[in-house]
């Protein structure tokens, strides 16, 4: 699954040409030409990083930037600022973001940012150790699981797969997905049957009615998708 970038900048030239270079490396691009359209795609396509420019017309970068923050919302934002003296408060707490590039500047580092980012996130999500949701907790490291307190038998698999679901959360996975990510190399004679079968298995587990998901529900036609 290609990862999603969102670009808010209002110079078209500029735009473009991050749109071009994103897209050759394999990335989703989305854009926007101004904080409130940016701030509505972000809503929407919740994208895995934003490029954020900070003089953008109707809301600007800082406020996109602390509205997204004030929300609660930590998708990493790497700022596209003109002065030096900017940097401070844009990587400071009151706003926020997670780098920022000055300009002019050159693609390749702005890339090389995006991909550190990417490492630095994935990390972290590899990190993942423990969680909770409803009534379940899992530990991932002791694959250890319970239900309303109760112990709950998990196979490993079934770990890995609520492992994927957690960490690409409300966001819809197909079934290459998991082989992709759960099966790996070994995925080859692996049917879209199978791991359908599977996440029968883990919804008759954790769902207070499995015929009626709560937590990981069907998307007609391309997969599924995990709510808290
Ligand atoms: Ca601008």
């Amino acid at each position: 699954m290609s990862k999603k970038i969102l670009v808010i900048e209002d110079e078209p030239g500029i735009l473009l040409s991050l749109k071009d270079e994103f897209e050759s490396e394999g990335y989703e691009v989305f854009t926007a030409e101004d904080g409130e359209k940016g701030l509505a795609i972000t809503k929407q396509q919740k994208p895995d990083l934003i490029i954020l420019d900070i003089m953008l017309p109707i809301l600007d970068g800082y406020e996109v930037c602390k509205r997204l923050r004030m929300e609660g919302d930590t998708t990493p934002i790497i700022m596209l600022t003109v002065k030096d003296k900017e940097i401070d408060k844009v990587l400071g707490l009151e706003l926020g973001a997670d780098d920022y590039v000055t300009k002019p500047f050159n693609l390749r580092e702005l890339m090389a940012r995006v991909k550190a980012i990417f490492r630095r996130t994935e990390e972290r999500a590899t990190d993942l150790t423990n969680y909770s949701f409803g009534q379940i907790e899992l530990d991932f490291k002791k694959y250890e699981a319970k239900k309303k307190g109760k112990r709950l038998e998990l196979t490993p698999l079934e770990f890995q797969m609520l492992k994927l679901f957690i960490q690409k959360k409300e966001q819809v996975l197909s079934r290459d997905d998991f082989l992709d990510k759960v099966w790996g190399e070994d995925n080859m004679y692996v049917s879209f049957r199978t791991v359908d079968s599977h996440i029968a298995n883990i919804r008759k587990k954790i769902e207070d009615d499995p015929s009626d998901p709560k937590h990981i529900v069907s998307i007609r036609g391309i997969g599924y998708k995990f709510i808290d």
